[in-house]
This record gives structure tokens, sequence and C-alpha cells, in this order.
């Protein structure tokens, strides 16, 4: 398993403030990937990435409704280096 999601999300909350100009001076308390999850039986990180779908459903009424929802879709690599999530 790498550390590339808590390599980056250090990364960023360090130096995001020394090299972009947007964030200099800022003191970011907290940087990470909202889709990262904890497998509870490993106890490793992966990275689900979010998918939004949308489906249309007709009321009693015969009004048709739009209906939304995102869900997450697990990546089997680290999208930065390619090693595979176990
Ligand atoms: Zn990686």
């Amino acid at each position: 398993m790498c550390k590339c999601l808590k390599e980056i999300e250090e990364k960023v909350k360090n130096e995001l403030p020394i090299n972009n100009s947007e964030y200099k001076g800022l003191e970011i308390k907290r940087a990470y990937f909202t889709g990262k999850y904890l497998d509870c039986e490993t106890s490793k990180n992966g990275l689900g990435i979010p998918l939004k779908i949308e489906w249309d459903v007709i009321h009693k009424s015969g009004k048709e409704v739009c209906k939304k929802k995102e869900i997450d879709m697990i990546a089997k690599y680290c999208p930065f280096c390619g090693v595979k999530y176990e």
C-alpha cells in the first residue's frame, strides 16, 4: 500500500501557503481527499471517486421528477503512483 494520499494531503497543507500566491500566508488546518476511506478489516486507506447519477421518477400525479444521488466508485489502483490497492 502506497502512502500517496497521506503524503499529498500533508504536502498541500504545508506547501500551498508557500508556493501559491492565492494561499500565501494562510495556515491551512486540514487538507484531505473527500473520497478517502478506511477499510475497517485491513485498516488501509483507499480512494472513492464521486460519481453523480440521475434518473427520472414518475409520481402518482403523473409528474416526472428527476432524482439525483452521488455514489463513490472505489479505485482499484492509486491514481498517483499506480500501485494496486489491496
Ligand atoms: Zn500511490
